[in-house]
């Protein structure tokens, strides 16, 4: 999955650091993020490549987090893709590429700097907020309110009736391939109550047996992923909802397609299934 780095090791330990000229960063433009394109690779720039045009960029640093030994920092100067060589690359296109260690710092760059930037003022008071020194948060001076990055609970269920897997394909979103049942976890309810009520309201369908089988950080969405295996229980006529669903099909485990990507839990899921090493 995107988050499976390894032998790299990604840590979000917050540190009240300056920044140095060795040092990387990453810089958003809208959903964009600076790179280099080379021998078809992303690479990130790092401040002593930008000390020439941009000296003073290296005061605004805001640190992010560290891979391996590797400080990355955040900048907010936009049109850096002035300096020859640097250019700018959506970041959804991460999730359309195989995994790659370099996607998923873009991506948690990309989260982090969507949470900055919506939270510049407070949303009590209306004043500036301001970035505490001793861990990631950000606080109002006038009120005293303050706040830290919000991440939203999501379940991913997949929904087994003995040989076959209920895979999905939703409707009026970009992403066109299959995938599993999947919904937000509202406000009060648990993870179990959230799969139960998902697949309910999206095909109809009662489950039992459930099974947490592991958990993903997807920072595309702002979201960590939980997901569960459910095995049917009783009827197996599919109703979809039709304003989320496009489809809804229960697929031979053969048949289930290989997971090419290897980014997501859907994905992996599926595989696992198709695989025979759940159920
Ligand atoms: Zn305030």
């Amino acid at each position: 999955m995107i988050q499976d780095i390894e032998p790299r090791k990604f840590k979000n330990v917050y540190k009240n650091k300056k920044a140095e000229s060795q040092d990387l960063f990453l810089a958003y433009q809208g959903d964009a993020v600076l790179v280099k394109e080379d021998k078809e690779k992303l690479w990130y720039p790092s401040f002593s490549d930008f000390e020439k045009d941009y000296p003073n960029l290296i005061d605004e640093a805001q640190f992010l987090f560290t891979i391996d030994e590797i400080n990355y920092y955040l900048v907010k100067t936009s049109g850096l893709d002035s300096v020859s060589g640097w250019t700018y690359v959506t970041t959804g296109r991460f999730r359309a590429e195989e995994k790659y260690w370099r996607s998923f710092a873009g991506a948690v760059g990309a989260q982090l700097n969507r949470w900055y930037d919506n939270h510049r003022f407070c949303s009590r008071c209306g004043k500036e907020m301001i970035s505490s020194a001793k861990e990631r948060m950000l606080y109002c001076k006038a009120c005293g309110f303050q706040t830290y990055p919000t991440i939203a609970p999501c379940v991913i269920v997949g929904v087994y009736d003995e040989d076959r897997l209920l895979l999905t394909k939703y409707s009026g979103r970009a992403y066109k391939n299959f995938a599993l049942i999947a919904g937000f976890v509202e406000i009060g309810e648990s993870l179990e109550e959230a799969v139960h009520r998902e697949v309910m309201e999206e095909v109809g369908l009662k489950v039992k047996n459930l099974t947490f089988y592991k958990s993903q950080p997807w920072p595309f969405s702002d979201t960590v992923l939980a997901g569960f295996f459910a095995q049917l229980e009783g009827n197996n006529t599919i109703k979809i909802q039709e304003d989320e669903l496009a489809l809804g099909v229960w697929m031979e485990r053969e048949d289930v397609p290989p997971d090419e990507l290897k980014i997501s839990l859907t994905g992996e899921m599926m595989d696992a299934f198709r695989n025979k090493k759940y159920f």
